[in-house]
């Protein structure tokens, strides 16, 4: 991102090293993969090219959802993606080895990939990042930000959350946080975890009405139920949808971004 992130401490190709003996063991979307919701990459509903929470967020907040959401990997409940998810920011044995690895795929993914996002997005490259708050008002800096904090060249953009405590949850609402003002803004809001999206909805909205020209999420782990959770009859199968650091949700083959063939 200057857009092109900085040339962190570890160096690239270490970095590389990590996300490549990482990825035998992650899912993430196919790009533009069929049967997936065309927002999240989550299973789509049966009659929607999106999931029933992204179809409601739409119908709540018309023009206001990202104009792109790019899930990196797929994390599976009870699987190592999500429980590092969990762990980087929990202090626990493990926590400084889940932060190196989830740094490492987020600073390669925005290196080879952030080109593809900021297309899909419509906009030339972020004028600024930010982090999406924790809804549990966690004190001090959101530990996502302490992963990207120097590697990556953009200003800032403010996003707090209004309360913490009391609110519903479940549904986005722009009044969940607070922003400053944004006038053409192309925003970058990152996530670590994606479950019902409905923060990540509640930040664009904000973030728009603020002034925020495109808004491009991108999240570390799209949550989805383990394999054997799954409904009877659902075809959505992460395990057949292997990682793949050469290619993100919303890439583009040369031809297909050379537009149709006559
Ligand atoms: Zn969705
Ligand atoms: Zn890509």
């Amino acid at each position: 991102m200057h857009a092109e992130p900085q040339p962190p401490q570890a160096g690239w190709p270490r970095l590389r090293c990590l996300v490549e003996s990482l990825a035998p063991r992650l899912s993430g979307p196919p790009p533009d993969g069929l049967g997936l919701c065309g927002c999240c990459r989550g299973p789509a509903g049966r009659d929607s090219s999106r999931c029933f929470q992204c179809d409601l967020h739409a119908e709540l907040m018309p023009g206001m959802l990202p104009d792109v959401v790019v899930p990196v990997a797929y994390a599976v409940k009870g699987g190592e993606h999500a429980r590092n998810l969990w762990l980087y920011k929990s202090g626990q044995p493990g926590a400084a080895a889940a932060r190196v690895m989830l740094g490492a795929l987020l600073m390669v993914f925005l290196a080879d990939h952030g080109q593809c996002v900021w297309r899909r997005a419509g906009m030339t490259r972020p004028s600024h990042v930010a982090v999406i708050p924790s809804s549990r008002g966690r004190p001090g800096p959101h530990p996502l930000r302490a992963l990207v904090a120097g590697r990556v060249a953009l200003p800032w953009a403010p996003l707090e959350l209004r309360s913490a405590i009391g609110k519903d949850l479940r549904n986005p609402s722009p009044d969940r946080f607070r922003t400053g003002r944004l006038p053409g803004a192309a925003v970058v809001l990152l996530d670590d975890t994606w479950t019902s999206g409905a923060s990540a909805a509640s930040a664009a909205a904000v973030l728009k009405l603020a002034g925020a020209r495109q808004v491009a999420v991108i999240v570390l782990g799209r949550h989805v139920a383990a394999p054997t959770d799954h409904p009877a009859g659902s075809s959505f199968s992460p395990e057949a949808m292997p990682f793949n650091p050469e290619r993100c949700a919303v890439h583009e083959t040369p031809a297909v971004a050379a537009g149709p063939r006559p």
